[in-house]
C-alpha cells in the first residue's frame, strides 16, 4: 500500500510538485492551520459529496472510494451517474482545464473500470457558474501521458530545486509553511 498514490495529490503534484511533499509532512495536522481562505471555500463545496448527502439516487454514487491494482491509486469520486455511465468531477469555479484537472478525471476513470464500472463520457462542472466541459476518455496518448505522470510523483525527489511561481504561491494552501 505503501507506493499507492491518492488521486487528489495528483492534482496537487501538477500545480507544484513540492505541495505533494509538503502534504505528506502536514496531512496529520489540523487542516485550518494551513488551508487559506480560497482553498477552504472549494473544500466546504466538496464536503457534500464526501459525506455522501448530496443525492439519494440509486443510480448516482458520490465519494466513492475506488482503487486500482494496475496503478496503485486510491481515492474517491465525485460523482458517477450509473444510468447515464457518465463520471462528473465538480470544482468550485472552473478557469482552466487544468492538467491536473484531467489526471484526476483519468485516475477516477481507470480505478472505475478496473472495478468493473462503465463509463461511456467524462465531465467537469463548474459549481459556481454551472459550466460543463467534456473531457474526452483517454486514448493510447494520453494515457501514456498519465502514466509518466504517476512515473515522476513516484520519483520526485523533495531535494529538487523548483522554480516558485508568485500567482501559484498565493493561492497555495502550504503558502505560509514554504520557504
Ligand atoms: S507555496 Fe508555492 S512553492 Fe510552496 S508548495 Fe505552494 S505552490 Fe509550491
Amino acid at each position: 500500500m505503501q507506493d499507492y498514490i491518492q488521486i487528489s495529490k495528483i492534482n496537487d503534484f501538477i500545480f507544484c510538485p513540492f505541495s505533494i511533499y509538503l502534504h505528506g509532512i502536514y496531512e496529520n495536522f489540523s487542516e485550518k492551520t494551513y488551508h487559506s481562505s480560497y482553498q477552504t471555500r472549494g473544500k466546504l463545496k466538496h464536503e457534500s459529496v464526501d459525506t455522501g448527502t448530496y443525492s439519494t439516487s440509486k443510480n448516482i454514487l458520490q465519494g466513492t472510494e475506488v482503487y486500482s491494482e494496475k496503478y496503485e491509486l486510491v481515492g474517491k469520486i465525485d460523482t458517477l451517474d450509473t444510468d447515464k455511465k457518465k463520471l462528473i468531477e465538480r470544482k468550485n469555479k472552473i478557469i482552466n482545464i487544468y492538467d491536473g484537472y484531467r489526471y484526476q478525471l483519468y485516475a477516477q476513470y481507470f480505478c472505475l473500470i478496473e472495478m468493473g464500472y462503465e463509463i461511456e463520457e467524462m465531465s467537469l462542472y463548474s459549481i459556481s457558474d454551472n459550466k460543463s466541459y467534456p473531457i474526452p476518455l483517454p486514448d493510447e496518448d494520453t494515457t501514456k501521458e498519465f502514466e509518466a505522470v504517476l512515473e515522476k510523483i513516484r520519483k520526485f525527489d523533495p531535494s529538487t530545486k523548483i522554480s516558485k511561481n508568485p500567482q501559484k504561491c498565493e493561492k497555495c494552501i502550504y503558502n505560509n509553511l514554504c520557504n
